[in-house]
């Protein structure tokens, strides 16, 4: 894009500019409707989330057996739900405002196996991507108990295919500790900004490690084009995958469920605003299909992203999607949020999801340090930067008297909700790597 096509996109896009000048801000989406009217576009429906929770439900006897750390939830990956009062009071003084409601921390951070949300995601594609290759082959079927699967028979078979993946880290750690423990050859094409540490804990686990000079745009390319010239090789596309999308969305009903067990409750009188920090959009956005699948209308998604890769707000903002990236209009996309660093947003959930996201908004990254201590002064909770793009949100939401006024919340009901911070990393960063990060906030 030229200097005159950007002028005349932010003539009547005038939050373009703030975006360019990588100032944080905010855009609630006026086109956001309810899940009855958005539901056709999504072209997923509940069915689609029930499938794919019966699926894990088929694994998990395996996964509590090849990974003992799920064996306490019999093989089910599951984050705690915990209630961060502390970091509340601490946010109000911050920023000088009184939240209404309750704040919780989705510590997704700490799932299992991988110790993010991509836990979630990249785990079910290849449990769905083994299952149909053991299918197909006579080896296996839906009613068998699937524990079978952790043998020399199931390593022998599934090592005569791989998997490929393009990743900034943690999607790359997911599938590529999943596919190696089950037997396949799997290589994970890094972009520049993946830790030395990923990549380090991938080629301990027998991982091939392609290592790029570019960002995550050009790392999936490179993996989509080696897998291509092989037919036995099985590309794992982050940027289009529907079966990404339906393993993150299983977390809206298992969130119910934990809702339930603490006695919060979620309705009209109850709203729940969920904060996602969004990459290129299939982890927040399946999530947050699952959530709207889940509550309805009576939960309120917004995605945080950091101001150097505002992708998604400015794929939705602009009504674009993947037509348009960061770096056509003049941002570097460099930022220290792992899994954030994304220039062009997913066309797929952008266009699925965009009349059920409630909004968007950009912090910086030194926000993000700054709330990272901030969680660990008062919680002892240490999180990677970038599962604390969502803690800004509540303080966005108070603040906006334009969105409360037009969703017509009534001060009774703003002081009933539950303000819920997804964190989404974090749980596996070593302690050296942890002390560098605590350096570099400031409270
Ligand atoms: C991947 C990732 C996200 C965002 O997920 P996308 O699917 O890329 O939008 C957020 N936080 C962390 C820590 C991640 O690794």
């Amino acid at each position: 894009m030229n200097q005159i096509e950007i002028k005349k996109l932010s003539s009547d896009k005038p939050l373009i500019e703030d975006l360019i000048k990588l100032k944080p801000c905010s855009w609630f989406n006026p086109n956001t409707t309810s899940v009855e009217v958005a539901l056709p576009y999504v072209g997923l429906d509940q069915t689609d989330i029930s499938k794919a929770s019966e699926r894990l439900t088929r694994f998990a006897p395996y996964l509590a057996l090849a990974f003992p750390e799920t064996s306490a939830t019999k093989g089910i990956i599951e984050s705690p739900l915990v209630e961060i009062k502390q970091m509340k009071k601490a946010l109000e003084i911050k920023f000088a405002i009184t939240i209404p409601g309750q704040l919780y921390l989705k510590k997704d951070s700490h799932l299992p196996i991988s110790g993010s949300i991509k836990a979630r995601g990249g785990i079910y594609e290849v449990l769905t991507h083994a299952e149909k290759l053991a299918i197909e082959n006579g080896l296996l079927s839906e009613d068998d108990d699937y524990s079978q699967l952790f043998s020399e028979k199931f390593k022998q078979f599934f090592s005569q295919y791989s998997i490929a993946v393009g990743s900034t880290g943690n999607l790359g750690l997911s599938i590529g500790i999943m596919s190696a423990k089950l037997g396949f050859k799997v290589s994970v094409h890094m972009s520049a900004d993946a830790r030395e540490w990923k990549k380090q804990k991938l080629r301990e686990h027998g991982v091939n490690v392609v290592e790029y000079e570019q960002d995550y745009g050009v790392a999936v390319e490179q993996g989509r084009k080696a897998a291509q010239s092989d037919p036995t090789c099985f590309f794992i596309d982050d940027e289009n995958s529907t079966t990404l999308f339906l393993g993150y969305s299983v977390a809206g009903e298992r969130l119910k469920h934990q809702f339930e067990e603490q006695g919060i409750k979620v309705d009209k009188d109850h709203p729940l605003f969920v904060y996602l920090p969004c990459g290129v959009g299939g982890g927040p956005g399946g999530v947050a299909f699952g959530l709207k699948m889940a509550f309805g209308d009576n939960v309120h998604c917004i995605f945080a992203e950091p101001t150097h890769s505002p992708c998604m707000f400015l794929g939705v903002y602009t009504g674009l999607h993947d037509k348009i990236s960061v770096q056509e209009i003049g941002i570097d996309n460099i930022t220290a949020a792992d899994g954030l660093a994304v220039g062009r947003p997913s066309g797929f959930v952008g266009r699925a999801m965009e009349r059920l996201l409630a909004g968007y908004y950009t912090l910086s990254d030194q926000d993000m340090y700054d709330l990272l201590v901030l969680l660990d002064k008062t919680e002892n909770i240490q999180l990677e930067p970038s599962a604390l793009a969502g803690m800004q949100g509540p303080v966005i939401v108070t603040n906006n008297s334009e969105y409360l006024q037009r969703m017509q919340f009534t001060p009774q009901q703003l002081q009933n909700a539950t303000h819920l911070v997804w964190a989404t990393g974090g749980g596996m960063v070593p302690k050296e790597e942890m002390q560098k990060y605590l350096k570099l906030g400031r409270i």
